[in-house]
């Protein structure tokens, strides 16, 4: 195999070069996986403005975390993965051992490992990550497919931790790719779903993947009288917010109904603040939670949605582009929200 491969490095903000560098070396742990297909992610067009991101990726460093490929070396300690495999990597795995990880919170693991370098033509999958969070891909699913996994078990577990009910109504504000999956699942669960987007683009999206109702807030817009209007008056059971900014956060707590779930799902620029409404919350008796990442449980859930057919690439990825065109899609889907997810083939 060749010693040098294309990859991505990210090297400060808005500054990234796809260049040539050493193709990873392999403790007897890790495997050494060629990338099919590395997937734009929210996440990364966001370290792509500010220039780093102070858990997951400090640069200069390898980027990209959304990925499947097939395995092209493995460490003589792997256990279950051979040459040849078509493999989904999570970007991420857990200690196991720490007080958070004791208790089923891997999400909030205390030494949360990740895993940058999917915008490559290989990327190393350290032992940690190979054990607790890498799949076989089955023959019938394609990599771009797969490769919606990590997004997609963040979506399924801050779903089923605000414990929709059949019949319910939900509403989802932001709709790019995460609020387009909050979109999809809250329908396999039975729910009645109101979505909420700045665009016309994003709600005939929405309307695509289920959407019973289809709610336009362009910015500044307040879109919780119409809300109201479409629950009774009463407001809807769960509101996920989607969006992850100081206002749209609001609007979820004003959207709920009495003992209703509203989950800020969208994290907000760093030093954001939120007042509470402390009667609203106290007499209205409204549940917040907010939730974060994923565990390995719910990256085998969401595979599992994935193989079964339930989501598909289609629905939230449409751009390919090659590698060489990292830097042009970043400025793209930087300058203004709303874009679905970008194929980048190296
Ligand atoms: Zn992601
Ligand atoms: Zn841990």
């Amino acid at each position: 195999m060749t010693s040098q491969m294309m990859a991505a490095v990210l090297y400060g903000k808005e500054h990234l070069q796809v260049e040539p560098v050493a193709v990873p070396n392999i403790s007897s742990d890790d495997m050494l996986v060629r990338v099919k297909v590395a997937l734009t992610c929210g996440t990364d067009v966001k370290v792509f403005r500010r220039g780093y991101h102070a858990r997951m990726i400090v640069p200069p460093a390898v980027f990209g975390h959304e990925l499947a490929g097939d395995v092209v070396a493995v460490g003589e300690n792997v256990e279950g993965f051979q040459i040849g495999n078509r493999v989904v990597a999570a970007n991420s795995a857990p200690c196991d051992d720490c007080f958070f990880c004791r208790r089923g919170l891997e999400n909030l693991c205390e030494d949360l490992l990740f895993n940058n370098g999917a915008y490559a033509e290989y990327i190393r999958i350290p032992g940690r990550i190979v054990r607790r969070n890498t799949y076989l891909i089955p023959e019938h699913v394609s990599y771009h497919d797969a490769a919606l996994v990590e997004p997609l078990a963040c979506v399924l577990r801050g779903l089923e931790e605000t414990s929709p009910q059949p019949g319910e109504t939900i509403a989802i504000i932001g709709l790019g790719p995460i609020g387009l999956m909050f979109v999809k699942l809250a329908k396999l669960c039975g729910c009645r779903v109101i979505a909420v987007g700045r665009r016309r683009t994003q709600l005939s999206r929405a309307a695509l993947l289920g959407a019973d109702e289809l709610v336009e807030a362009p910015a500044e817009s307040n879109p919780v009288p119409t809300i109201r209007r479409l629950t009774s008056g009463r407001g809807v059971d769960i509101a996920i917010e989607a969006v992850g900014r100081p206002q749209t956060w609001h609007w979820a707590v004003d959207m709920v109904r009495r003992g209703g779930t509203v989950n800020f799902f969208g994290g907000c620029p760093n030093d954001s603040k939120v007042s509470l409404d402390t009667a609203l919350l106290h007499y209205s008796e409204i549940t917040c939670k907010a939730t974060f990442h994923h565990t390995p449980a719910y990256i085998q859930k969401a595979l599992g949605l994935i193989c079964d057919g339930h989501i598909a690439a289609s629905f939230f990825v449409n751009r390919e582009e090659p590698l060489a065109n990292l830097l042009e899609v970043m400025r793209h889907l930087m300058s203004h929200n709303g874009h679905l997810k970008t194929a980048i083939i190296p």
